[in-house]
């Protein structure tokens, strides 16, 4: 057995405790975001600062929202960019179309809808809740209950989070917007695309999604820091109406011509000149084709835990978290680790020796799964010596697998 401290010294370069060392080659990163940027990203951001009267700052403003309206599936929605994470875009969207006292329907899907739960209540909105059953995608059924039940029509919007990131789930958002209009109820349907933008399918206007969020470090292969929101005309016209105090998230401040005020300041312009590149390298490889390059690879990921969950003459100790195929993300897979293995033992030394990262459980999952991210800018080969990492950890450690990586080659191979 390796004991952690084994596992430090001069190769590991990003423990807290043990000094930066030269790490050869690259260590692939499979935390679902941030992702691998990719060189033409990184070489756009190469860039001084300018002066904001630059022409380049308008045209390259200009050039993202135009890049994310075509990824986010939509003609003429309003974007707003932010220096911000998720959760700032989170935040955007709750002050904007919200006011304390009113209600917002929050489906249920694990770890992500909870914080963005908890966010709206710390502002003062009441949420109320579908539940989430675990390993399941959010429930159309119980959103669609809950807005008929609404008879006084207290609930202004359902926020749905379209991938959760902690349970690597994908949910069914047509099928919500199907079950939002047989309720006959007006509240807006807004959608968090952090993890799934330009990894899923996702097609705001014909989903008929009145505001869709995202952020700049997951699909979309640019460095954190960068947020946006799409809205549409009725989710404006809501927030016009909508008394909620706000200045610096406030779309009515934004509106406009002038970079400065859409950025209600200094535009972050080094990620605005990387998301930009990011954007070209989407329409270059196709957004299909970067849907579809997604989807073969989560499906050889896929086919490795059912390699690894076979382990010969001994029960399997790991299996998907999600027992519903079709709801598997393609952006993210969970993976639960039994048997008295800890998920993030696996990580220290997938990262440590093999130099593999990936992520470990968050809120209830935490100790109970490991996560391999696999969307950004990924190929084959990246994907499968990230899947040999991760299975010669389960080697060091000694935790029961089948061939995973053998799996994977062997759908990799017969796939196109
Ligand atoms: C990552 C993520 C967030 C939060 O984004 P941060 O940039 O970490 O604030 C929100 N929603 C989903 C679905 C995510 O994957």
């Amino acid at each position: 057995m390796t004991s952690p401290s084994d596992l430090s010294g001069p190769r590991a370069a990003t423990t807290s405790n043990s000094t930066p060392g030269r790490i050869p080659g690259r260590r692939l990163l499979h935390s679902p975001g941030p992702t691998h940027i990719p060189d033409a990203v990184l070489h756009a951001m190469a860039v001084q600062p300018m002066d904001l009267a630059d022409p380049r700052v308008d045209e390259t403003i200009a050039a993202c929202e135009e890049g994310l309206r075509r990824v986010l599936g939509t003609r003429d929605a309003q974007v707003f960019m932010y220096s911000a994470n998720g959760h700032g875009a989170w935040e955007a969207v709750l002050v904007n179309i919200a006011a304390p006292g009113q209600t917002v329907l929050m489906a249920g899907t694990g770890h992500f809808s909870e914080a963005w739960a908890l966010q709206a209540e710390d502002l003062g909105l009441m949420v109320q809740r579908t539940p989430w059953v675990e390993g399941q995608p959010i429930d159309t059924g119980s959103i669609e209950a809950a807005l008929r039940a609404d008879v006084a029509r207290a609930i202004v919007a359902v926020l749905v989070v379209h991938t959760d990131t902690a349970s690597g789930i994908t949910s069914d958002v047509p099928a919500i917007r199907a079950a939002m209009d047989a309720s006959g109820h007006p509240a807006l349907l807004v959608v968090d695309g952090v993890a799934s933008v330009a990894a899923a399918p996702l097609y705001m206007d014909a989903w008929r999604a009145n505001v869709v969020l995202g952020a700049s470090q997951k699909g979309l292969m640019v460095p954190p820091g960068l947020a946006y929101v799409a809205v549409d005309a009725r989710a404006l016209a809501v927030a016009q109406a909508n008394p909620m105090p706000r200045h610096y998230w406030g779309w009515q401040l934004r509106v406009g011509a002038q970079s400065y005020r859409k950025f209600c300041g200094t535009p972050p312009e080094t990620l605005l000149f990387g998301l930009r590149a990011a954007l070209g390298l989407i329409e270059q490889e196709g957004l299909e084709a970067v849907w579809a390059r997604h989807a073969r690879l989560a499906a050889a990921v896929h086919a490795a835990v059912e390699g690894w969950r076979e382990a010969v003459n001994v029960p399997g100790v790991i299996d998907f978290f999600c027992p519903v195929p079709a709801a598997r993300s393609v952006s993210v897979t969970a993976i639960t680790l039994g048997g008295g293995h800890s998920p993030d033992a696996l990580r220290q030394v997938a990262r440590e020796r093999f130099q593999v990262a990936v992520a470990g459980g968050l809120g209830p999952l935490a100790g109970r799964v490991f996560r391999i991210g696999h969307l950004g800018d990924l190929n084959e080969a990246m994907l499968l010596g990230a899947l040999g990492g991760v299975q010669a950890a389960m080697d060091v450690l000694n935790i029961p697998h089948g061939d995973g990586v053998g799996r994977a080659i062997a759908y990799l191979s017969r796939s196109a």
